[in-house]
């Protein structure tokens, strides 16, 4: 018996973060070295079982997020007590192992949480989890020793054209990373704690490489991941912006289809000019583009530090409509902080948006471990706005799952007080003191 294994958690909303960890694998070569295994989280013990027969050594890799606890958490953490007990390390990445880490090693079970971005880490991540590495040597780790907590830092990777968007090898693609960061640190968003402040970009070379290299494979779609599609590279000029889509442009000849500043890059407002709408309308396959204005109040915007004002968003729905594109505007309901004047803004912001043509995407606030809303609660949704809501919905001027992510929320809150995630460094000594699960 010999080799070695890698097993993944592999489900829906995990898939595009696993397909770029491969990228990173098969740039390192590490594919090579190991055998990954995707597998779904209900046959993960199962595989493990079956391939312990046939590897020498196998490590399990997860990246997570905190909406994922809601329906995993039981089974993720009765999985890691059945791989310490088979001597399998495990360790976890990813948005909610970087904002709850003391959660993810205490209440999870993994071995290693691992902080920030992996692609840079990823050999040293891997030998860790074959148990060839000394943890104190690898960036990013955050692991107890001896009852301590030990923090590495964090994983930071400098230069995306490193690594390719997806798994060119295993043939698992997802929409194109264009920038990575984001300089906003909006008090609700994981981006910029996450991925930190320091902007990255793939150069144009690189992502029309990616593109054609899609459409070689008959994936006709392109499709880009950015914090703001605006912002790449200079937003202050937008030279970069021009350029790279002029050169997405010439892809379309090729008959591929270009979405630009559609889901899952949405465009902040302030960047929108009748200029800019113009030149998106002769360059783009989207008709919509997506928008974040979060709320109708500026005082609210203020607060959350959006950096724009509501005006900036009818101001963009305008300039959109002269070029003859359509928006479909972002709000967050149930802010921290938000007032009822807050929330009637809100609801009349949103007419003024329909009024104008755009369609309404409303969504719940989530209080994501790693921000600065990590442990508020959400504001009280009033009956009157669930009417206002519903209404927008109901005539299909309006749309998202609002009401699901609320009730999500209240589970995620359940399991804060649970100590499931552990916000705090104070909670976790509590909880592996063994005072209170409800510390
Ligand atoms: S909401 Fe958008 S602009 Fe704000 S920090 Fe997140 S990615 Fe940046």
């Amino acid at each position: 018996m010999r080799g070695k294994a890698v097993v993944v958690g592999y489900w829906r909303d995990v898939k595009y973060s696993v397909h770029v960890l491969l990228g990173a694998a098969e740039k390192h070569e590490l594919l090579k070295e190991a055998d990954f295994y995707l597998v779904p989280l209900d046959n993960l013990l199962n595989t493990v079982n079956e391939l312990k027969v046939k590897y020498s050594r196998i490590a399990y890799i997860q990246t997570l997020l905190t909406t994922d606890l809601l329906t995993k958490h039981r089974k993720i953490t009765e999985i890691n007590k059945k791989l310490r007990d088979l001597g399998v390390v495990s360790i976890a990445g990813g948005p909610h192992a970087t904002g709850d880490p003391f959660g993810t090693v205490i209440s999870l079970g993994f071995k290693y949480a691992f902080l920030g971005e992996a692609e840079d880490a990823l050999p040293q991540i891997i030998e860790l989890g074959f148990n060839e590495r000394d943890p104190s040597s690898v960036t990013g780790v955050f692991y107890l020793d001896s009852g301590k907590f030990v923090f590495r830092g964090r994983g930071f990777t400098s230069d995306l054209d490193k690594y390719p968007p997806f798994s060119p090898r295993l043939g698992l693609f997802n929409p194109i990373e264009i920038t990575r960061g984001c300089l906003h640190s909006c008090s609700f968003c994981q981006v910029s704690y996450i991925h930190t402040v320091r902007t990255r970009h793939r150069s144009v070379e690189n992502i029309t490489f990616w593109c054609r290299y899609l459409l070689n494979r008959k994936i006709k779609d392109l499709r880009f991941i950015t914090p703001d599609a605006l912002s790449y590279r200079d937003p202050g000029t937008g030279q970069s912006f021009v350029e790279l889509l002029t050169e997405l442009n010439n892809l379309r000849r090729l008959g591929g289809r270009v979405y630009f500043g559609t889901f899952p890059s949405e465009i902040r407002p302030e960047r929108i000019d009748r200029e800019v709408a113009r030149f998106l309308k002769t360059h783009v396959d989207n008709e919509r583009v997506n928008i974040g204005a979060q709320s109708g109040s500026d005082e609210l915007l203020k607060k959350i530090k959006r950096g724009h004002s509501s005006e900036d968003v009818l101001n963009a729905l305008e300039a959109l409509r002269s070029a003859g594109l359509t928006a479909e505007v972002d709000y967050i309901i149930g802010l921290p902080d938000e007032t009822l004047e807050d929330k009637q803004l809100t609801i009349e912001h949103m007419r003024k948006v329909i009024s104008m043509g755009g369609k309404i995407r409303i969504h719940y606030f989530i209080p994501l471990p790693g921000t600065p809303y990590a442990l508020r609660n959400p504001s009280e949704v009033p009956q009157w706005l669930r009417i206002e809501l519903m209404k927008l919905i109901g005539s299909g001027k309006a749309r998202g799952n609002w009401l699901s992510q609320e009730r999500a929320v209240r589970e995620l809150l359940r399991l804060r007080g649970e100590g499931v995630i552990l916000l705090t460094s104070d909670r976790a000594r509590s909880v592996l003191s063994g005072s209170s699960r409800n510390a």
